[in-house]
C-alpha cells in the first residue's frame, strides 16, 4: 500500500499569485517525464504506531540507514550471518555489528560446542527505536521499557539480545561480551567496540535530505523535532534513493528500496520474542 499523504506538503508553498499548474510545467515535462511525486512516497513510519508491534515493518528503511552508516564511516557496521550456530529468531533482526563485536560473536559461537545462539535483536536504527518508544508510550505491544530514540544500546552497533541467554552468559563473557544491564537478561554489550550512537541519526538525516531536498533537515546526528517529524513521514519501504558512498559501491543499497518484502509480510510481534527495549 502506498500512502501519499505527504503530497499535501508540496502544496504548502503555493500562494495566491502562483500560476495555474498547466502553465507552471509547460515546456518542462516531456511525454515521458516522471510524474512529480516526492521520492519519500511510501508507507509512513508513523502509520505503524497503532497498527504494528514489529520493528520488522521498517526493516527495508533500516537497512538503508545501516548502509548509509557504513558509507559515513566504512567498517563501523558489518553484516553478520546466520550459521549452524547463529540463528535469527523472528523477522526483525537487523544483523549488523561493529567489526570487533562481530569477531567476538563468531568466537563465542565457535566455543559453544555446537549450541545455537538465538539472536532476537542486534543493530537497531533510530526509526525502529522511534516505533518501540511510541509503542511503549501508547502502552502497546507489551513493551515495558524503551529508551528514547537515539539513546538505545542497540543503536550503538555493539549490542545483542539472545533469547537463550542463560546458555551463553559464560561463553560470551569469555569472548568480550558483557552481560551488563540489570533486569534485562537477554541483553549483551561488546564494550570494547566503539559506541556509534548518533551515526544512525546522521545517516537518516542524509537519506532524508537526499530524497526530500526541498524540505531539508539538519545533518547533525542529533535527535530533535525536525528529525522526529521526518521519521514519522519516512517510507517504511525505504527511500527512492538509498545509501550512497562517494568512494565505493554498496551492493545492498540499490535493492533495498524495491526488493524488500512488503511491510505487512513481516508480521512478527516484538512481544513474542524477548527483545529488550533499552
Ligand atoms: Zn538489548
Amino acid at each position: 500500500m502506498r500512502v501519499l499523504a505527504i503530497l499535501g506538503i508540496l502544496a504548502a508553498g503555493c500562494d495566491a499569485g502562483t500560476p495555474p499548474p498547466a502553465e507552471v510545467d509547460a515546456g518542462l515535462a516531456g511525454p515521458d517525464a516522471p510524474v512529480d511525486l516526492p521520492s519519500i512516497a511510501g508507507t509512513p513510519v508513523a502509520s505503524f504506531e497503532t497498527t504494528s508491534c514489529s520493528t520488522g515493518d521498517v526493516l527495508p528503511l533500516s537497512r538503508q540507514i545501516a548502509a548509509e552508516v557504513d558509507c559515513i564511516n566504512p567498517g563501523q557496521l558489518v553484516v553478520f550471518e546466520e550459521s549452524a550456530t547463529i540463528a535469527f529468531v523472528g523477522a526483525a533482526v537487523l544483523p549488523y555489528l561493529g567489526l570487533d563485536a562481530r569477531t567476538d560473536l563468531y568466537a563465542a559461537a565457535a566455543a559453544g560446542n555446537g549450541k545455537v545462539i538465538e539472536v532476537t535483536s542486534a543493530f537497531r536504527t533510530v526509526v525502529q527505536q522511534y516505533l518501540l518508544r511510541r509503542w511503549f508510550e501508547l502502552k502497546r505491544c507489551g513493551i515495558t521499557a524503551a529508551a528514547a530514540p537515539g539513546k538505545s544500546n542497540h543503536e550503538s552497533g555493539r549490542a545483542l539480545d539472545i533469547s537463550n541467554y542463560s546458555a551463553w552468559v559464560t561463553t560470551f563473557g569469555a569472548n568480550g561480551w558483557a552481560h551488563d544491564v540489570p533486569g534485562d537478561p537477554v541483553h549483551f554489550d561488546h564494550l570494547a567496540s566503539p559506541d556509534i550512537r548518533g551515526a544512525d541519526i546522521l545517516a537518516f538525516q542524509r537519506l532524508w535530505n537526499r530524497n526530500a531536498p526541498d524540505e531539508p533537515i539538519n545533518e547533525d546526528g542529533s535527535y530533535g523535532a525536525m528529525t522526529e517529524a521526518a521519521i514519522q513521514r519516512a517510507p517504511a519501504e525505504g527511500f527512492g534513493i538509498g545509501a550512497l558512498c562517494a568512494a565505493r559501491s554498496l551492493p545492498q543499497s540499490s535493492t533495498d528500496a524495491s526488493g524488500a518484502a512488503s511491510a505487512s509480510e513481516n508480521a512478527v510481534d516484538s512481544s513474542t520474542f524477548p527483545m529488550c527495549g533499552s
